[in-house]
């Protein structure tokens, strides 16, 4: 049977859609060298899923698939692209590498195993068919490590908010959400084999169950959730600011299953750039919004995206930026610069700096927030983490690996075989993102 392979890029939505690929493609016989690139030269079926919410990742994609235009030339090799960047160029990306046999949408991996027969059926490359919504396709067996602790449970897909910036609402359809007894049915099914931490996936989960009206939004969804036997932890992403209800800071705070950290992406500091990003809130309110976070849920970690360079951003808005990252203190940010998208609403918007001022920017704002990043992590030095010990470390004095609770990464030694379980760890020192530590329970 044929060998395949998957490569994502982007986000956590582009993995969990490469997951379901290679579930589909198992079920039908072809086999996984899971864990390989397109650079094994076993394989013979590469799927890339593929992410267009900043230029970068587009130069990424293609090059890669350059790359392999000789092994093309040999022969028995089928190379398909799905994902954002296919929905986005469809017909654009075919012209520009003839070599890929096929692209296919966004909403279309449930039906990759019918597009791949038609594909090797009929060497069409290309169908508006493949581009239109499909089901939600649940994980099953092929889907799961034996050995896996942790999984993705995607709750809705697409998103209605239109960010300024933003290609997902474009790429990705409008939003739609899960029904609830599907993904607690399917969280089930984890805790069956072992799972033990679910992460949440979804554009914007805050606003689950408002399409369809399910009578239950994400907290309602989340009390269910927590309360199947056999979850030990649940994270989600992503957050939107202004959907965040005080009643999803009670039910988190409420809930030990429920990890405390919490991503929050503001992306500006400054009320007039967010209002130019269609963002749906201010300055002001997004840090009452952080602080109420901060005071309802002990302990609590922020994390945070953030746009240097927006159109229209200037250095006093940058500096309102700069000033939110230290009033905030977030344990860590993704920081980007603006990366202008056709289609999107601020791709015509005027007084865009140079791609070298924008990314001077960054580099500033990388600079205060690596050292807060630091600040952050050295404090949890002398408390109690819970760790989920997910590996063995391999180098150094330590040997067993996990993470805490706010997902930093935790080292310790033990002697026992503490692989799935959560142990107490006390931290004894700390680099930027990694906690040292010894056990100090059973
Ligand atoms: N739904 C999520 C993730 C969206 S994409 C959310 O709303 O947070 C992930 C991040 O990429 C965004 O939060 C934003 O910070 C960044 N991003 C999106 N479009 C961008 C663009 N055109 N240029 C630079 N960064 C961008
Ligand atoms: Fe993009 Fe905004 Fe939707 Fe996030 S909420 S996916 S940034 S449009």
């Amino acid at each position: 049977m044929k060998k395949f392979v998957i490569v994502s890029f982007g986000c956590q939505m582009s993995f969990h859609d490469g997951e379901i690929i290679a579930q589909k493609l198992i079920e039908k016989g072809y086999e996984y060298l899971k864990g390989e690139d397109e650079r094994n030269s076993d394989t013979e079926i590469i799927i890339f899923t593929t992410c267009a919410v900043r230029g970068h990742a587009e130069e990424r994609l293609y090059s890669r698939v350059q790359n392999l235009k000789n092994r093309k030339k040999e022969g028995n090799l089928i190379i398909g692209v799905g994902g954002c960047l296919s929905q986005k160029e469809q017909n654009k990306l075919l012209k520009a590498l003839p070599w890929v046999d096929f692209i296919f949408g966004t909403q279309a991996v449930s039906r990759i195993d019918s597009i791949l027969d038609e594909v090797i059926e009929t060497g069409k490359a290309y169908d508006e068919e493949w581009f239109i919504d499909g089901e939600y396709v649940p994980k099953s067996e092929e889907n799961v490590d034996p050995d896996g602790l942790k999984a993705w449970v995607s709750i809705m897909k697409g998103c209605d908010n239109y960010c300024t910036y933003c290609i997902v609402p474009y790429v990705r359809g409008r939003e739609f959400s899960r029904k609830p007894e599907d993904i607690i049915d399917e969280v089930k099914f984890l805790t069956q084999k072992g799972i033990q931490e679910i992460t949440l996936l979804g554009q914007n989960v805050n606003s689950y169950g408002k399409k369809p009206a399910f009578g239950i939004g994400f907290p309602g969804l989340l009390d269910k959730i927590a309360g199947i036997d056999g979850i030990s932890r649940i994270r989600f992403a992503t957050s939107h600011p202004k959907d965040f209800s005080d009643e999803l800071i009670h039910c988190i705070a409420k809930h030990d299953k429920i990890c405390n950290q919490i991503h929050l992406p503001v992306q500006s500091g400054s009320t007039s750039v967010l209002k130019l990003m269609n963002r749906g809130y201010s300055r002001e309110e997004y840090i009452e919004k952080a602080l109420k976070i901060k005071k309802l849920i002990p302990d609590v970690a922020l994390t945070t995206d953030i746009i240097c360079g927006f159109p229209g951003e200037t250095d006093e808005d940058f500096e309102q930026t700069l000033s939110l990252v230290q009033k905030i203190r977030y344990a860590s940010a993704f920081t980007f610069y603006y990366s202008p998208r056709k289609g999107t609403a601020a791709y015509d918007m005027k007084d865009l700096l140079p791609e070298e001022a924008r990314k001077k920017r960054l580099w500033n704002l990388i600079e205060i927030q690596k050292e807060i990043t630091k600040q952050e992590t050295a404090k949890r030095i002398g408390q109690i983490e819970k760790v989920m010990v997910d590996s063995i470390e391999k180098t150094g004095k330590y040997n067993w690996a996990g993470r805490s609770d706010h997902n930093r990464v935790v080292v310790f030694n033990s002697d026992q075989e503490l692989y799935g379980k959560i142990r107490d760890v006390e931290i004894e020192s700390a680099s930027s993102w990694t906690l040292f530590g010894k056990k100090i329970n059973d």
